[in-house]
């Protein structure tokens, strides 16, 4: 069976539910293979995890050599990885995660191997020929494009939420990768990092349920906020809530922000424009409160409240306290 490889996203280890929808994903396409790059003491650890989603075997890229030095020294890495997986028999794909680091980092790989690169797939399968076959929302959601690489080894970046996780037993066996990276690759080096201050809350793009709120707030986004902690939920904004200050751009949802497919939406003071749907319209359920009951985005929605959103929010956050008490 040809071997996919899957880029592993993680924070110090911790595995990011993006990777498992992946593994779940390539094996339409193959046998999985999980890349690793991190410390080799987590590498135990993280093949456990990744094994329980179909893994066969853990590629361990040790990153302290370069730690720091932006993208081009995974790039290079993966560009070693891919043509030693090449030479030992047939790679079908190479998947990551769709995240700006990883999107740069596919670039530069489709260049070094001179293979086509899809980016921001939502959804991939295997065509007639067990060939990559991507599913891409363009234009603001308005089309749906299929496309496959025609050249070298498909290199295809997957927007998260784009499948669900579906265990698998695999054999996870550690395998680990020496790669050599070159003075040109440690060009650039970050100098200091900030990490932004945490929420408590999910990550907006993994999240099970995104509450929103835009300029319909009015800039008060604590029952947009309060809302959401009743229900373990992150939060997002409209690009009208983000460009009037009220939130910063991390939270903007849609077209220009982030796109997210939760299993529930809940937008609040939100009109629905075309470019804030492109980012939210693929939730299973999306629920709306706005006091118009013209406003576009009742025409999305499996659930409308009309009404006011600082009246209807803290009302629902009551019953929600009420019944889990
Ligand atoms: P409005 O359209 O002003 O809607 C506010 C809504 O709140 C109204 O429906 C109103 O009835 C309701 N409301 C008011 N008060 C209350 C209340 N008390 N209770 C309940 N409801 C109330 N937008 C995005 O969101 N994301 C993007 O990524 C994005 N990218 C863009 C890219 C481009 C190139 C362009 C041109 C635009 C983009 N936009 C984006 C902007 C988009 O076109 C809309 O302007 C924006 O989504 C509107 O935000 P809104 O719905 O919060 O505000």
């Amino acid at each position: 069976m040809s071997e996919v490889l899957v880029v592993i996203d993680h924070a110090e280890g911790e595995v990011k539910k993006p990777t498992y929808e992946l593994l779940t994903i390539a094996r339409r396409l193959g046998a999985p293979s999980a890349v690793f790059f991190g410390s080799p003491d987590q590498g135990d650890a993280v093949a456990e995890k990744v094994k329980r989603y179909g893994a066969a075997k853990v590629y361990v890229i040790d990153d302290a050599p370069i730690k720091g030095f932006l993208v081009a020294p995974k790039a290079e890495a993966l560009q070693q990885l891919v043509e030693q997986a090449s030479s030992n028999g047939d790679l079908a794909a190479i998947l990551l995660p769709s995240t700006f680091e990883n999107k740069e980092v596919a670039a530069r790989l489709a260049i070094k191997i001179g293979s086509g690169l899809i980016t921001d797939a939502v959804d991939v399968s295997a065509g007639s020929d067990g060939s990559a076959v991507t599913t891409q929302s363009v234009f603001a959601g308005n089309y749906t494009v299929q496309a496959k690489v025609t050249t070298g080894t498909p290199i295809i970046t997957v927007k998260p939420n784009s499948a669900a996780p579906e265990e698998a037993e695999g054999a996870g066996a550690v395998e680990a990768f020496a790669a050599t990276i070159s003075d040109a690759a440690k060009g650039a080096q970050v100098v200091a990092t900030q990490p932004r201050q945490s929420t408590g809350r999910p990550e907006l793009t993994e999240a099970a349920i995104v509450v929103s709120g835009g300029r319909g707030t009015g800039g008060n986004f604590e029952p947009v906020e309060g809302f959401a902690d009743s229900l373990g939920a992150a939060v997002g904004a409209s690009r009208a809530a983000v460009d009037s200050g009220w939130m910063p751009h991390a939270f903007q949802v849609g077209q220009t922000g982030k796109t997210v497919s939760p299993q529930l939406y809940v937008a609040n003071g939100i009109s629905g424009a075309i470019q804030h749907r492109a980012g939210m319209q693929t939730s299973k359920t999306i629920v709306a409160v706005n006091k118009d009951p013209e406003a576009p985005i009742f025409e999305l929605v499996d659930f409308g409240v009309v009404g006011d959103l600082h009246t209807v929010l803290p009302a629902a956050r009551q019953q929600i306290t009420d019944r889990s008490a």
